[in-house]
């Protein structure tokens, strides 16, 4: 068994779609971004390279890389998905945290938590998202950034 941890961070910026765990959450502002900004994908792509030891997301997929304009989480993590398996890992696990003042993602929980199983062919009981604010702290606080983590646990087959 390994595990692997993410993080990400991204600024919020008027006009772009909120991407978060390949879900479209309605909101005046989303993630400036050279590929989608989806954060809590890129925190969960970088826990998944890290627990198999093959670097980060910058590694696979150079944000100057037009190769990867506007490119989806959801691509970037069937890519991902990809190279686990090249590697004989199976992902078991996933547990991660948004962090975003608003608005509230409660009623999108569920459907990321479907996605993002979907996309790692694991069950929906396997793959959990919490969601918190900043409690009005800093600039994650003041709604101008989306933060996230992401802990998975794989296991070599
Ligand atoms: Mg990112």
């Amino acid at each position: 068994m390994r595990i692997g941890l993410g993080y990400d961070l991204h600024r919020l910026t008027e006009g772009r779609p909120l991407m978060i765990g390949c879900v479209l959450v309605p909101h005046t502002k989303g993630e400036e971004a050279h590929s989608d900004g989806d954060v809590l994908t890129h925190a969960l792509i970088d826990a998944l390279l890290g627990a198999a030891g093959e670097g980060d997301i910058g590694t696979h997929f150079p944000p100057g890389d037009p190769a990867w304009k506007n490119a989806s989480g959801e691509k970037l993590l069937k890519l991902t998905a990809g190279v686990i398996a090249r590697k004989g890992y199976a992902c078991r696990q996933v547990d991660s945290v948004v962090i975003l003042q608003e608005p509230k993602l409660q009623p999108y929980i569920s459907v990321m938590r479907n996605r993002l199983a979907e996309l790692l062919d694991l069950s929906r009981e396997d793959v959990t998202v919490k969601a918190k604010t900043k409690e009005g702290c800093g600039e994650v606080g003041s709604g101008n950034a989306v933060e996230a983590y992401a802990l998975v646990l794989l296991e070599k087959k």
